[in-house]
């Protein structure tokens, strides 16, 4: 590390005699401040390619962005894949950091102030966060959250990490009945100054599970957060291709209610508050597109309200289609469930119909029947029909229950934990 002059040292060595060319990623190359041999001669760098060390050592030098106190570091800037990489070969990281510093990384750590880097820092993005900052320890659900806290003096112990993070835990381990990873590295960017305590989250999977917020920590509010249940909420599914998108934002967006209500964070009215809010933003923004096509356009058309929204209203419509069909012998928690116990490769990228085959494989259909439609038209799901016989009414903009809907017992076992 040179903090004076904002670059990132890296020196590899793999255990043979000469190292082989490497190919770092395209988007490490434009950060490339020097490419050289272990003595210092200088390596060449033609058409993405190193030329052939000499030694069994490679050094780099990398430019990266500054914030503040605290580098956000992605993986693509400094960690090449070496390509002679053996399926199942052991990569680990030491790090030397000036006086002061710390390393916040989503990698097992193995002591000693060494890192184990695992296959998935490969397969996905992934971010250091090295520089002076304050450390917050979280158990809970049989998961261990390690925050790394930097904005204003005192922002770890202002920030109710526990009540924060222990919340959103409790909220989303009960779709599994723990907590869907077993380590979580915590950036938690503090001093946004915003209408809500958390105002974005940003999930990343690469080297292990990942959480950057920025937040506010001086506002109250954090136990009923619902950003993190939203992030926390993407641990439950794999890492998806684009084509998944509306799926699992929608998942999410839905989760990030339903949730919070099934651990008392939000009261059942406030549940349908916030649900019928959110449907009411994406049926604005509805247009001549389907789902499908707006999810895969998102990323140009910026309309992650209709696409997010929607998305959840197909999962909300879903859910309560599933425990109809079945007398509440399937659910959407059930689909979940069977997804995380065979999405077992951390490496695996899924795409949609893969997800849609094991949908429809654990009900027998039933997820391709109602969900199918729904994804191809450019309407906004018909959620008004479910929503009068699961009893719930909007009156002048305030949300009251029928305990006598015809449905109002399928409306109570969606805020109860699966079995
Ligand atoms: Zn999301």
């Amino acid at each position: 590390m040179d903090h004076a002059r904002g670059t990132v040292a890296v020196r590899a060595c793999g255990d043979t005699a000469r190292a082989p060319a490497l190919s770092p990623p395209a988007a490490g190359v434009p950060h490339l401040v020097a490419l050289t041999e272990d003595d210092g001669r200088p390596l060449g760098l033609r058409g993405g390619v190193t030329e052939a060390p000499t030694g069994p050592c490679v050094r780099w030098t990398v430019r990266v962005r500054e914030r503040g106190d605290l580098w956000v570091v992605p993986a693509s800037t400094w960690l090449w894949r070496p390509p002679w990489l053996a399926r199942g070969a052991e990569v680990t990281l030491s790090v030397a950091l000036p006086a002061g510093w710390a390393l916040s990384a989503p990698f097992p750590e193995l002591g000693g102030d060494r890192w184990s880097i695992p296959p998935s820092a490969w397969a996905f993005e992934g971010y250091l966060g090295l520089g002076r900052f304050e450390r917050a320890v979280v158990t809970a659900e049989g998961a261990r959250f390690d925050v790394a806290c930097v904005g204003p003096p005192g922002c770890a112990s202002r920030l109710p990490s526990e009540a924060w993070l222990g919340a959103a835990a409790r909220a989303v381990s009960g779709v599994l009945g723990r907590f869907p990873v077993s380590r979580v590295q915590v950036l938690a960017l503090d001093g946004e100054r915003s209408e809500e305590p958390v105002s974005f989250g940003l999930t990343s999977r690469g080297g292990g599970a990942s959480v950057l917020f920025t937040l506010d920590s001086t506002r109250p509010g954090f136990e009923r957060d619902w950003v993190a249940v939203h992030e926390f909420s993407h641990f439950l599914h794999p890492a998806t291709d684009p084509g998944a998108t509306w799926l699992t934002e929608g998942l999410a967006t839905y989760y990030q209610e339903v949730l919070r209500a099934r651990s008392g964070a939000l009261s059942e009215e406030a549940l349908w508050a916030e649900l019928l809010e959110g449907f009411a933003r994406g049926r604005e923004q509805a247009g001549a597109w389907g789902l499908q096509a707006e999810s895969d356009a998102m990323a140009r058309t910026h309309r992650y309200q209709r696409v997010y929204w929607t998305g959840a209203a197909v999962c909300f419509l879903a859910d309560v289609e599933l425990r109809r069909q079945t007398r509440g012998a399937l659910s959407l928690d059930a689909l979940v469930r069977a997804l995380h116990a065979r999405a077992t490769d951390p490496t695996r990228v899924w795409p949609l119909r893969d997800l849609t085959g094991l949908f429809d494989e654990a009900s027998e259909g039933r997820w391709s029947a109602v969900v199918g439609p729904l994804v191809s038209s450019p309407r906004f799901p018909p959620v008004d029909a479910a929503l009068a016989s699961l009893g719930v009414r909007e009156e002048g903009g305030a949300v009251t229950l029928d305990p006598a809907a015809p449905e109002a017992p399928l409306r109570r076992a969606l805020l109860a934990a699966p079995r």
